[in-house]
């Protein structure tokens, strides 16, 4: 049997067939548990391919995939001495994937029962906002009234409570939301046109799909023996659906999660299916770890501490398998500038000691904003970094147009790639032409592209860029339908529209210039990686290149992890957030702006309910548990908000890791009324000695909270 088990885990992993719920802290060997597990099943001779897990981290999933490949690379049969060639047929793996992932799959067999054309478009953040934007203006609804944004966020909410338009319409109740779901079935419907889908929809689709279709139900989970889910606690309601559905024939089930690590409650992750797992299979067998084999034995003890202030929680056990070690240390600086100063310098510091490498720290922060004064820093002190849950690579200007490109190629029914680039670079078809073809092709109800090509002819200026145009369009066609490599494509794409020469008139600036070139030759790179990928890896059914990578890049493009994870792999500090350190693992940890309004997110303390507060107490928890030697939390004494520097107030989860209710309970009621006054943090003292004493100089007069008032 595997070695590196204990009994509770061998238990588990030796649990071959049934529902199985593992049920444990941070850090108790629970991804240890499903890799080992496949490992195992088939060592039993269950095909790898009859096996599906779902895990959120390329980490884990490159474990399992490890393992998997060294038993089927094992001698079979120990008689044969000589060497077989090449195994004939396509090698089998277990699927490992996300949720998303998984769907897109399913949905390129089937969506066209939806109404949606099989070689739909995964849309991306951008085009999302342009529909969100044009639905707004279908229904009148004033500019204040609604952003893109915030109908985004509230679309998105309802989709993860996987409510269609219809059902938000009959559940809205204050004006906000008459709108917002007047606007959805907007948004829906446009979509729909354009065969798009949204990455919630990835999940409803496929959802839908199986509660309307039985037969598509039975095929889909019918390619599998067995599944497998990691992260199990941050599963929304379809995403519960469609593992059961997959999984309720063959009733092989394993789950495994943590409660205390629910962190995606906003994203409509429901903490009570993994608490309810027993009541769905009652004959579940239930194992617990109860050894954390990451964590020192002191950070532990905070994470313990703090996790217990949670009330609705299952009472677990969490018991340090390693010694003591060092305890967490609390660094209090002046400002924010400093705070990033003092970290990065302590990280450069450590690099200079033999054995450290860069990759085994990082920089947790909780907001979007925060690392931006973390990376100014680091790039100071030339240290190797990457940023992760920032602007995605897939976000910049030129990669988007060149996708759109590509997207336009693959199919030039998708409306919004052909608008985003029928003028660029410039070639003459001017706005009022352009709105002009869109005006036709709303009145004949017919797709842009078709109009377009009838204006081909037309002759004049614009005729002829026109015509141009849809020639370029067809001639690259031509390349991918000769099955082109994606990089050979992207080329064709940056040499035909001389797309450098655009990237000279837009920035004069040749760092900038640059940095935009680098991106081009990024993507091309990315478009060579994905033709390897493909030729090494034979799938059963062939996807066309382009698509499989336009699929790949919607995937990668969300908080997806395998660029994130591919990231990692490098040599570098991670500055991240805590919502992507979920599941991973660092030597040294830095959580930083620990204050009231950061974490506990300032949002979460407008709200009267405690749940909110739980759920950020849980991704602190998240935090602290990521540490495997060191952790080390700093927060800043003033902090700037629209320019002006605002006195903080110590986080409350700073007082309750070290056993100060008293304290969390007056930084609680501070933060409620004001970020007013604050002495020296008390868990700071004896803390390795920061030198931030002095900016004590905070404890004057109190702030009201500007935006508020
Ligand atoms: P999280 O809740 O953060 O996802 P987890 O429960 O999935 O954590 P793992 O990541 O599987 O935990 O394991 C944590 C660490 O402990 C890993 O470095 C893993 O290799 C190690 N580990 C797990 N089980 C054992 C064991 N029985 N003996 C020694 N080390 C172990
Ligand atoms: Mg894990």
């Amino acid at each position: 049997m595997a070695h590196g088990l204990n009994p509770a885990q061998h238990a588990a992993v030796e649990t071959l067939s049934g529902p199985l719920l593992v049920l444990a802290g941070a850090g108790t060997g629970k991804t240890r548990v499903v890799t080992t597990r496949i490992a195992n099943l088939i060592k039993h001779r269950i095909k790898p391919d009859r096996i599906l897990a779902v895990t959120f981290t390329r980490k884990a999933a490159g474990e399992m995939q490890e393992r998997a490949l060294a038993l089927l690379g094992g001698p079979e049969k120990p008689g044969k001495t000589h060497r077989r060639a090449k195994p004939k047929g396509p090698k089998i793996r277990p699927q490992i994937s996300t949720f998303h992932a998984l769907c897109v799959q399913v949905l390129r067999r089937h969506i066209t029962q939806l109404g949606y054309p099989p070689q739909f478009a995964i849309c991306d953040r951008g085009d999302q906002e342009s529909l969100a934007r044009t639905s707004l203006r279908d229904i009148r609804c004033p500019e204040d009234s609604l952003r893109p944004g915030d109908l985004l966020a509230i679309i998105s909410n309802w989709k993860n409570k996987s409510l269609r338009p219809m059902q938000a319409a009959s559940e809205a109740t204050s004006d906000k939301e008459h709108l917002a779901a007047a606007a959805y079935r907007r948004y829906q419907s446009s979509l729909k046109a354009r065969g798009m889908v949204d990455f919630d929809d990835l999940l409803l689709c496929t959802e839908e799909l199986f509660t309307k279709y039985p037969a598509i139900r039975r095929e889909e989970a019918g390619h599998f023996d067995h599944v497998l889910v990691d992260e199990y606690q941050d599963t929304n309601g379809s995403q519960y659906r469609i593992v059961k559905a997959l999984a309720m024939g063959h009733r092989n089930l394993c789950v495994v999660g943590d409660d205390d690590q629910s962190i995606y409650g906003w994203r409509g992750a429901e903490v009570e299916h993994i608490l309810r797992f027993k009541e769905d299979w009652p004959d579940a067998k239930v194992v617990r770890l109860e050894e954390n084999y990451r964590s020192a034995g002191a950070i532990l003890e905070y994470a313990n501490t703090l996790i217990a202030f949670n009330k609705k929680r299952h009472d677990k056990i969490l018991r340090p398998a390693r010694g003591a070690g060092q305890r967490p240390i609390i660094m209090q600086l002046p400002d924010e500038a400093q705070e990033a100063e003092r970290v990065v310098g302590d990280i450069h510091m450590q690099l200079t000691q033999p054995g450290m490498q860069a990759k085994d720290f990082a920089i947790l922060c909780r907001t979007n904003e925060q690392p931006r004064a973390f990376e100014t820093e680091l790039r100071r002190l030339k240290l190797p970094y990457i940023l992760v849950g920032g602007q995605s690579f897939f976000d910049r200007k030129e990669v988007r147009d060149l996708l759109a490109y590509l997207k336009t190629v693959e199919n030039p029914t998708d409306e919004t790639s052909l608008l985003r680039i029928i003028n660029t670079p410039p070639r003459g078809i001017g706005n009022a032409t352009v709105k002009q073809l869109l005006a036709e092709a709303v009145n004949r109800g017919e797709p842009i592209w078709t109009v377009l090509r009838e204006a081909a002819g037309g002759g004049g200026a614009t005729g002829n860029a026109i015509g141009k145009f849809v020639k370029l369009i067809g001639e690259l066609k031509e390349i991918a339908d000769r099955g082109a490599p994606v990089d050979k494509l992207v080329d064709a794409v940056v040499d035909r529209t001389q797309y450098r020469r655009e990237l000279d008139r837009l920035y004069p600036d040749p760092m900038e210039r640059e940095a935009r070139t680098a991106s081009i030759e990024e993507l091309i790179n990315a478009g060579a990686a994905y033709n390897k990928g493909k030729k090494t890896k034979k799938d059963e059914e062939e996807i066309p290149l382009l698509r499989g990578f336009l699929d790949d890049v919607a995937l990668g493009g969300s908080d997806n992890r395998d660029e994130k994870e591919d990231q990692l792999q490098r040599n570098a500090i991670a500055l991240m957030t805590l919502h992507s350190a979920k599941g991973l693992e660092f030597p040294y940890v830095y959580m930083v702006g620990m204050e009231e309004g950061i974490l506990p997110h300032k949002r979460t303390l407008e709200m009267p309910d405690e749940s909110q507060i739980d759920e950020e107490r849980r991704l602190c928890y998240v935090g602290v548990t990521r540490a495997q030697e060191k952790l080390t939390m700093s927060f800043a004494l003033t902090r700037r908000k629209w320019g002006k520097p605002k006195d903080t107030v110590p986080s409350r989860f700073l007082y309750e890791m070290t056993g100060q209710a008293e304290n969390a309970a007056k930084a609680r009621a501070a933060a409620a009324a004001t970020l007013g006054p604050h002495k020296k943090h008390p868990a700071a003292k004896g803390a390795g000695g920061p030198k931030g004493g002095k900016g004590a100089k905070g404890a004057k007069g109190s702030q009201s909270r500007s935006p508020r008032r």
